[in-house]
């Protein structure tokens, strides 16, 4: 299996209610590398932009607003099949359908208010990643070089 990397976004329901560090904590436990992370208040344009396939839908202007009314937190995660895998961690978009155990079955409030977002596919996920951030915002660590540095 191939390493990936897919674009994670703790959207700003989940921020408002101090469940970004529960949110990491699941993420690591999980395995999944933090290879970026950065805050940020969506504009309108770049909301639209982001979910530009979903124009024309009913919730779209809604999810927009949702989506621009506080800050978010931006990942960038890495690791085997990670695009599936952080999907799997999120469960489906719907939090009364989500599994316990996912986070949107945890953590979600309602089908827009749904805690994260994550790429839906390895083409998706490039994308997406590019979208917000630059090669050199992507940190390759190595715990090795870590553990071996210092005394
Ligand atoms: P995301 O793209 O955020 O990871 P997803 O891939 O599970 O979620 P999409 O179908 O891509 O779901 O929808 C994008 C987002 O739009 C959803 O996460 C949710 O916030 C919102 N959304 C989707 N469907 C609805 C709906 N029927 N009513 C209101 N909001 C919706
Ligand atoms: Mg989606």
């Amino acid at each position: 299996m191939a390493k990936e990397t897919t674009l994670a976004i703790v959207k700003p329901d989940a921020v408002a209610s101090k469940l970004v560090g529960e949110i990491l904590s699941r993420i690591e436990a999980a395995g999944l590398e933090i290879a970026a992370l950065r805050m940020e208040r969506l504009s309108h344009a770049r909301a639209r932009n982001f979910y530009y396939v979903h124009r024309g839908k009913p919730f779209f202007e809604s999810l927009v607003d949702f989506m621009t009314s506080g800050p978010v937190v931006l990942l960038a995660l890495r690791g085997e099949n990670a695009v599936a895998r952080w999907r799997q961690l999120m469960g489906p978009t719907d939090p009364r359908k989500a599994p316990k155990g996912t986070i949107r079955g945890d953590l979600g409030t309602s089908i827009e208010k749904n805690a994260v977002h994550g790429s839906d596919s390895v083409e998706n996920a490039s994308t997406e990643v590019h979208f917000f951030f630059g090669g050199a915002d992507l940190f390759e660590i190595d715990p090795e070089e870590v553990w071996r540095s210092g005394s």
